[in-house]
């Protein structure tokens, strides 16, 4: 080992990382090459010089950095992919993020008195204002709205939900699994396709707490398809002296008829209706932080505010800083679709994502004239869990490589490069999708894309 350490001293790569860093990989590297030993397993020839040993224990470090959280350039097209961290936020909650992390803030003093104040006072007004709710309460995200509201509304009682809406998300989220963490009972009513309020009514009985309603957010039963709306549920449930929740996940707050044409509910439409609390993401169709928001009558979240898992579950003040310049931005009706980015790339128009494919394509061409480019028509899905029934019409930029093997090459070079760069391979073709592309990351695509050729 400390021959390996005098080593790495004359390795300019090496010796400028911090000296733990080196010989965890430098041990992880000689532990591993003492257990072939040990199992007599074959070594490549040299495997046990110095310069070998050193050579495994950089490509180790180097593969330990490439996991660091890193920018992307999405060029798949999906839009709030969960995989790439969904909302891209805006200019004006990055920058109040940016503020309130560079120094100490308000978070819990009233300002205006000195005294104590309460986390996230602003924000929940904000909301209230922009839906008409009661009160607002805002946690981790919205499983842990979901948990919260079971846990504190229906403990050890039944939560009638039909059996069309068990939803199975991504990231190990299945209905029933939260229903048992939390403590309720699922009473499943109904089919897949069809529920009638003669289900859920006959399902009522001195077990049962709560009625919930959950958006089916990343699928839709359609065809010979039916269920009871949140206002008939509503009636039921209060006939009953029951809580009706409706969990709606991706949370649609702008009054747009982008929403009526998905046939995407709104948040003050659920309100409306009559439902005593909803809960959706900040982070989905809001276009704002990871979030969780309890919206509903006063008396509901009151409860649930005083239930000692909120404490566990409550939000940073990262998070609050970058939903309150958000939810800002939906108190001007006209400014959401031009400054939140999720919502501009929803619906932004195909013509204006197709002037983009033809710019990428330009600035590629420009880049790698023998290469061939060419702008096309497709379909792309907004993802993340949100609108999944209709795809949007998009233009990607297509490049057809010499050979599939080579497509891989690619896109798996780019994909690992600085910036990373994800894009789409169809019939042994490359995809860029301009939809889910920022004017301003056009050039550092076609970077990418000629480190990764070598052009
Ligand atoms: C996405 C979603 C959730 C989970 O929300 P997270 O914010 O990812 O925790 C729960 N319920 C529904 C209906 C959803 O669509």
């Amino acid at each position: 080992m400390t021959a390996l350490l005098s080593a790495v001293q004359s390795d300019a790569q090496l010796s400028s990382l911090p000296r733990a860093v080196i010989s965890n990989a430098l041990r992880a590297v000689v532990d591993n090459l003492r257990d072939q030993l040990r199992k007599n397993e074959p070594l490549a020839s040299g495997a046990l010089t110095v310069a070998a040993i050193l050579a495994l224990a950089a490509a180790q470090i180097a593969a330990q950095r490439a996991r660091r959280l890193t920018r992307v350039i999405n060029a798949t097209g999906v839009i709030l992919h969960t995989g790439l961290g969904r909302s891209v936020l805006s200019e004006a909650a990055v920058q109040r993020l940016t503020q309130v992390a560079s120094g100490y803030c308000s978070l819990e003093i009233d300002l205006a008195t000195g005294e104590r104040g309460q986390r996230g006072r602003y924000a929940e007004a904000l909301l209230c204002q922009l839906t008409g709710a009661e009160s607002a309460m805002i946690v981790n995200n919205n499983a842990a709205a979901t948990m919260l509201a079971l846990r504190g509304l229906a403990a050890g009682k039944e939560v009638i939900v039909s059996r069309g809406q068990l939803i199975e998300i991504g990231g190990s989220y299945r209905l029933p699994d939260v229903m048992s963490a939390g403590g309720s009972i699922l009473k499943e009513v109904g089919t897949t396709n069809k529920t009638h309020l003669s289900d859920y009514e006959e399902a009522i009985s001195d077990r049962t707490a709560m009625i919930m309603h959950v958006h089916t957010s990343n699928y839709r039963v359609v065809g010979f398809a039916e269920s009871p709306g949140i206002a008939e549920l509503t009636q039921l449930a209060h006939d009953n002296n029951l809580i009706m929740f409706d969990d709606l996940g991706s949370g649609a707050l702008l009054d747009d008829e982008m929403w009526a044409r998905e046939h995407e509910p709104t948040v003050a439409a659920s309100l409306k209706a009559g439902a005593d609390f909803v809960s959706f993401s900040g982070d989905k169709l809001l276009g704002g932080p990871q979030a969780g928001i309890l919206l509903g009558n006063k008396a509901t979240i009151d409860r649930l505010r005083r239930d000692p898992m909120a404490r566990a579950l409550r939000v940073d003040k990262l998070t609050l800083a970058a939903l309150e310049a958000t939810l800002e931005i939906y108190l001007s009706p006209d400014r959401p679709k031009a400054e939140i980015p999720t919502l501009a790339a929803l619906s932004e128009s195909l013509e204006s994502v197709t002037l983009r494919a033809e710019r990428l394509a330009k600035v590629l061409s420009d880049a790698a004239p023998s290469e061939s480019f060419t702008v096309e028509r497709l379909e792309s899905f907004a993802g993340g869990g949100s609108l999944p029934a209709r795809p949007i019409p998009t233009a990607v930029v297509r490049w057809q490589p010499s050979s599939a093997h080579r497509a891989e090459t690619i896109v798996s070079r780019m994909r690992t490069g600085n910036p990373a760069v994800l894009a789409r391979i169809k019939d042994a073709a490359v995809l860029f999708d301009a939809r889910s592309l920022a004017g301003h990351e056009l050039e550092l695509l076609r970077d990418a894309f000629c480190a990764a050729l070598a052009c």
